[in-house]
């Protein structure tokens, strides 16, 4: 084990899912930003539906709170309708949240397709959020560790050491995505660092494992976030539904902060 301590910077991303038009988005920026700009320890993201990318960027321009999309293609263009590419996304963007659960329930979104795009992601500058995390199913079976370490270890295939500290990895276990039943956050925190930063650092050494940050994500809100961030291997938090009200938002990135 390596004890040097690395500080990684906490971060904390808003999944707007499919809500907010880009007059709706106007609405709830003129809400954020006067709580999240004087936030500078956090690395903000906020993740609009693809038509309000440009409108969010453009709003944000000055800020230091980052634009994500929610999901992309792994060709850098082609005959695939109704979808967008790494190169149109990094125009305006610099994170893409992969493989979230809604994808791989609604869409058909396998592991084999979330490490394309990871690597497309890498290879266009973009910053990946790679979503992982068992069904409740899975839970009830005992079978946590090998769903995540299976979706990890797939997910990032093929990702060198030089990149994987720019990988930025969502542990959201299905059962806690947009049901209001949080996983505890010992629980959370014992996938996050005894599953998959223990996997990264057997695969890629101690030194870059504590260099990638692990969010937690599923029903994070005002009340509960500090729980979560009360521990160290916990970097932030993917935010669905409380992202998007100011006043649930705001207070979990400053709970960020710590
Ligand atoms: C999500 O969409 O990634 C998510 C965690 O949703 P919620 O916070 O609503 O559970």
């Amino acid at each position: 084990m390596s004890y040097e301590v690395i500080m990684r910077r906490p971060f904390v991303a808003g999944n707007w899912k499919m809500f907010k038009t880009a007059a709706e988005a106007r609405i709830l920026l003129s809400e954020l930003l006067p709580g999240l700009s004087s936030i500078k320890e956090v690395e903000i993201v906020l993740c609009p539906p693809f038509t309000t990318i440009l409108p969010v960027a453009s709003l944000l321009e000055g800020t230091a709170i980052g634009v994500g999309a929610q999901n992309m293609h792994w060709e850098k263009e082609g005959a695939f309708t109704g979808e967008v590419a790494p190169p149109m996304l990094a125009e305006f963007c610099k994170y893409v949240i992969l493989g979230h659960s809604e994808r791989r329930a609604y869409f058909g979104e396998t592991d084999d397709n979330v490490n394309r795009k990871v690597k497309a992601a890498l290879t266009h500058g973009l910053v990946p959020i790679m979503c992982v995390g068992e069904t409740l199913t899975e839970n009830e079976a005992g079978i946590t560790r090998e769903v995540v370490i299976t979706q990890t270890k797939k997910g990032l295939s093929g990702v060198d050491s030089a990149s994987i500290a720019s990988v930025v990895i969502a542990y959201e276990p299905v059962w806690a995505i947009g049901t209001g039943r949080a996983a505890t956050a010992e629980g959370a925190n014992n996938v996050i660092a005894g599953m998959i930063r223990s996997w990264l650092s057997q695969n890629y050494g101690d030194d870059i494992a504590q260099q990638v940050r692990i969010l937690y994500g599923g029903s994070v809100k005002a009340s509960n976030a500090a729980e979560f961030f009360q521990f160290p291997e916990i970097d932030g938090a993917l935010v669905g539904g409380a992202s998007l009200k100011a006043a649930e938002f705001i207070p979990i990135v400053k709970a960020a902060a710590r």
